[in-house]
This record gives C-alpha cells, structure tokens and sequence, in this order.
C-alpha cells in the first residue's frame, strides 16, 4: 500500500496546535474546520478488499493476486471502531456509514454494527447507520444486518444488462444475484433503499434510461454518479466522465423532473422527483460541481487512520494513539485538533493540482480509504 501516514505526535500537529491555541477544543465538543464545517458524517472502511474488480475502483492489472493487501493485524478491532465511533460521535456525528472494500465480506459484521448501533449521538439518539455494498452478498446478510442494528442500505449497481454489468465487476458476477439482495434489503426492513450508479462515457452510459424506467416508481433512490479522479490507479480520463447535466437531460427528456430540497445540509446527492410523484433520482456530482463547500464528512480508513477528504494523500495514525494507550479524551482531542486544521476542498481545486501525485505522494485509493 502506497499511502503514507502522520503520526500524530508530528510536527504537522504540534505546529497546529501551536498555530490555533485559542481555538483548541476540548476533549468534546461540536466542532468547526477551517471552513466552518462542521463534522457530521463518519465513514468506516472495515476491509481494503473486495471480490468485484470495478475498472474504476481495483483495475484488475494492479489489484491481482500479487497485490498486498492489509494483514489482518492491521485491521482496526471491532472493539477499537467502536471506541473511535464514540468519540467522532461526542463531536457531533451523527451518521456512520460502514463501506470498504467490500464491507460484507468482513467475518461478522453484524457484531459491530450492534456495538455500534449502542451507541449514542451528543443529542442523545442513536447515530443513522448505513452501509454501501456491491450487494453480491446481501441477500445472505441482509436479514442478520438489520437485526442488529442497521437501518439502511446502499447499493451499487452500473447497468441492469448482464454482459455490461459482468464486464463492469470485471470478475463475471451475474446482475440477477444483486437484484436478489436488493429485494431482500426491501425485505428486511432496510429502506429507503438507495442504489449508486457510476456513469462511464463510452461503457454503461446507455444503461441509464434502463435503470431510471426500472427503479421508477418503485420506492428506491437511483442515483447517478460522476466517474471521479479518485486513487491513482483507474486511469481517469476527463472524456470518460458524463456530466449529471447530460445524465439528468436524458431522464428529463422522458421523464420530466423538478428539483427537490435538500433533506439535510452537506447531502452529496442533488435530489430530482419525477414531475408525476412517481419516486426521485439523485445526481453526485463532484467533478462538474464541486460541493466541498458543505462537506462533513470524515473517513476512519481500515487500519486507523483519519482522512479528511476523499482525495487526501496522508492519514492520521489513529490507531497508533489506541494501540499505544491513550485515554479517551487523548483520543476526542486529537480528533478535535485534527478537524479544526481541515482546510481541504479537492473538488473545488481540481484542475489545479497534480493528478494523482502531491507533496505528500500518491493518493489513497477509495477501496483503502472508503466510498
Ligand atoms: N464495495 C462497495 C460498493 O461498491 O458499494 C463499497 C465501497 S465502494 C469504494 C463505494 C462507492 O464508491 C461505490 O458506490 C462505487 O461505485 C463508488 N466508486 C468507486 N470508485 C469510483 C470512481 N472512480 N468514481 C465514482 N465512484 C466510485
Ligand atoms: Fe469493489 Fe466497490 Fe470498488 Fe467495485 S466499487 S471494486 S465493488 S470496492
Ligand atoms: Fe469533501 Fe474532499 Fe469531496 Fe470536497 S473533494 S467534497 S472536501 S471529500
């Protein structure tokens, strides 16, 4: 793995600290970043593996049988998530999302969505938990997820066609089995359901019609995703990106859309409802619109440690602070510190930047970091 971390004792943090003594945080406490953003939304990458191969995601040629993925020694506990989990919450999370890799291939997962499901948020409730799958497990899982706990689920799915969906996966996964998972999702009770779609120019983007007549009207949310620059290994290519703009004139031009309020400040996903009631799309674009400016989301990678955005190259070695003894409020601190120095906006500064190398190295991939 070719991500490089910040110890938390560095001088990057002692700088910080130095740099905003009066803004210090104690050891809870709701917080702002340089931006004024606040932190809402946690991502848990629980496993850097996956059984899909997503050219998008982990190209075949790179993620193959000689590619070193994380020991299992690595791995944050689920004990250690947990403890992490309450003192993201104790700053004002609200909602955890478990993601990877594929998080349903992680051994008993439903024992830690029920740690976490114990858990509460500074108003006192219990946090939103949801997670994002490629769903070829769910149908197994679902009924057992639920049960402990969690309340939603995401699926991702690029095309209802078999030959595009197999080719898609890249490792041959029929699109009839993610169905299955997601009607059992409908049948365990964890809806809405939403289902992801990544537009790729040139490979699935005349599925698009195809998904939005099949999910319309049925009481899942379809959403479109931009094909983004994330990692360093997809070979992102701006001509393969297809606009929302372009995906939503397609919809509209057989199903005329309105747009539709946020339903909570930060949403990645711009809502459009179908103009005769018959159920909504969504479009997450942040390539053609940047939409850091709300951003409140933090992403607790597989082995602990704490990105601030999507396209972060360095971590916060979390894990070393837990493995190394440090009590709760060392831990509620360091995470405090660490969210007021944020300062990052990728989306909004693309184009500016070097494409997948900076001064802190290559970018993390997404399968290591989280969706
Ligand atoms: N394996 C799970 C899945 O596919 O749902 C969870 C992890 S996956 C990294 C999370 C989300 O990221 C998926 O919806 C996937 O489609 C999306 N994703 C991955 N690579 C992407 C890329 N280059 N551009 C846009 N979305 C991407
Ligand atoms: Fe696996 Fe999800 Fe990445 Fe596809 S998008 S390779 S299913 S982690
Ligand atoms: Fe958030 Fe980074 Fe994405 Fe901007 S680019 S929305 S800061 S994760």
């Amino acid at each position: 793995m070719a991500e490089r971390v910040i110890p938390l004792v560095d001088q990057r943090l002692v700088a910080l600290r130095a740099a905003v003594p009066e803004r210090a945080v104690p050891a809870t406490g709701l917080l702002a970043d340089t931006l004024g953003r606040p932190l809402r939304d946690l991502r848990i990458s629980v496993t850097d593996r996956c059984n899909f191969r997503c050219s998008y995601c982990m190209p075949k040629e790179v993620f193959d049988k000689d590619y070193k993925y994380l020991p299992h020694a690595s791995l944050l506990s689920f004990e250690e998530i947990t403890r992490l989990a309450r003192q993201f919450l104790a700053h004002g999370v609200r909602k955890i999302r478990l993601t990877g890799g594929e998080p349903l291939l992680r051994k008993n997962l439903e024992v830690l969505v029920d740690q976490l499901a114990q858990l509460r948020t500074v108003e006192g409730t219990p946090p939103e938990l949801t997670l994002t799958t490629n769903g070829s497990l769910l149908a197994r899982k679902a009924k057992a997820l639920k049960d402990a706990g969690l309340q939603r689920v995401t699926v991702s799915l690029d095309g209802l066609d078999d030959a595009v969906f197999r080719r898609m996966n890249d490792v041959d996964f029929p699109v009839a089995e993610v169905l299955e998972g997601i009607a059992a999702a409908r049948e365990a009770g964890l809806g809405p359901v939403k289902v992801n779609m990544v537009v790729k120019r040139g490979t699935n983007e005349h599925e698009i019609l195809t998904m939005a007549r099949h999910f319309r009207g049925s009481g899942i949310v379809l959403r479109f995703i931009e094909y983004m620059d994330v990692g360093a290994t997809n070979g992102w290519r701006m001509d393969e990106v297809m606009p929302s703009s372009e995906v939503r004139a397609r919809i509209a031009a057989e199903f005329p859309l309105v747009q539709l309020d946020p339903t909570v400040p930060g949403e990645t996903a711009e809502r459009w409802g179908y103009a005769d009631g018959e159920g909504e799309v969504g479009f997450i674009s942040s390539v053609t619109q940047a939409f850091c400016g709300d951003c409140n989301r933090a992403r607790l990678s597989t082995e602990g440690k704490l990105y601030l955005c999507l396209f972060a190259h360095n971590g916060y070695d979390l894990r070393a602070l837990l493995r190394g003894g440090a009590g709760d409020e060392e831990i509620a601190s360091a995470i405090g510190h660490i969210w007021q120095g944020r300062s990052d906006r990728y989306s909004e500064l693309r184009g500016t930047m070097a494409a997948d190398t900076g001064p802190g190295g290559r970018r993390v991939e997404m399968s290591y970091i989280g969706g």
